[in-house]
């Protein structure tokens, strides 16, 4: 039998999960599923995981030689970016195959009404001076980088509730993990009384849903464009496409 190929996923993200779905029972591939650990309880597939981050690039690429990785995918958050470099720099060093899992960013349809900044201290500033209604869709991590202006009132929604000093003065925070449905996001919009969404451009299939409902209400939204990646050596758009890709790499290893 054909030696398996070692697999390090870089995760957080539904494509890692669905990539280590489609592997697990697979024996043509050993897989491992590293998370950063943010979340607190994640839906985790059934193989082998680690949680914690290598120690930057060099104990990444210590971490690839000693566990005789063959392929490293980066299924990371498109705004991991940190990890994403890292990603590029260390399967480099280690001399091994960096498969990275581009998901596209969602595009304005028409009757969009999108701002576009270029980070979150920028989507700040551009809530203006007079008080408004805001749904904050940013995740609870990224708060401490959102300097939210306190005239306003927020309604936060993340997977685990914010730390109360990230939280600003006034608003209500919502704990719910996506897919979300343009129907309950409309409701939520209308009930709360949202006059403005901020978010980042994820370009999440399960967290589209809040753009069609904003649309339909025609309430302007805040995007945070994406920070800019180094290209990897491959690169694909989604978890089928991945396994596509690791099957060739494996029916080629030997
Ligand atoms: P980041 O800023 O790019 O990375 C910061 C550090 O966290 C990295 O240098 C690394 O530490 C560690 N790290 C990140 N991802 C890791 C992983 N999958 N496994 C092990 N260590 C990891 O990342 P982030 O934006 O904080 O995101 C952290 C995690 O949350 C990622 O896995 C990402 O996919 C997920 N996530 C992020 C967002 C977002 O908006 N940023 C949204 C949803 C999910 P060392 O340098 O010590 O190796």
């Amino acid at each position: 039998m054909a030696a398996r190929l070692n697999i390090l996923i870089l995760g957080g993200t539904s494509e890692a999960s669905t990539v280590a779905r489609l592997m697990e029972g697979d024996d043509r591939f050993a897989p491992l599923l590293s998370l950063a650990g943010r979340t607190k309880a994640p839906v985790l597939p059934k193989i082998a995981h680690r949680v914690g981050g290598f120690g930057g690039i060099a104990g990444l690429t210590a971490y690839l030689a000693d566990a005789k990785i063959d392929v490293l995918v980066d299924a990371t958050h498109p705004f991991a970016a940190q990890m994403s470099r890292h990603a590029v720099s260390a399967a480099r060093q280690a001399g091994i195959a960096l498969l990275a899992v581009r998901r596209p960013p969602w595009q304005a349809r028409e009757g969009d009404r999108w701002h576009l900044v270029g980070d979150l201290t920028a989507a700040a500033a551009a809530l203006g001076e007079r008080p408004r209604r805001v749904f904050l869709t940013i995740g609870r991590n990224d708060l401490t980088s959102f300097p939210a202006p306190p005239q306003h009132w927020y309604l936060i929604r993340s997977v685990d509730p914010p730390p109360q000093e990230v939280r600003p003065p006034s608003g209500d925070i919502l704990t719910a993990r996506g897919p979300f449905r343009e129907a309950d996001e409309r409701r939520l919009l209308e009930n709360k009384r949202i006059d403005v969404l901020v978010t980042k451009n994820s370009g999440a299939a399960a967290t589209r849903a809040k753009l069609d409902a904003a649309r339909a209400l025609s309430l302007p939204v805040i995007m945070v464009e994406r920070p800019v990646l180094p290209a990897a050596e491959f690169e694909v758009a989604d978890a089928a496409e991945a396994f596509t890709w690791l099957c060739e790499r494996a029916a080629s290893h030997c």
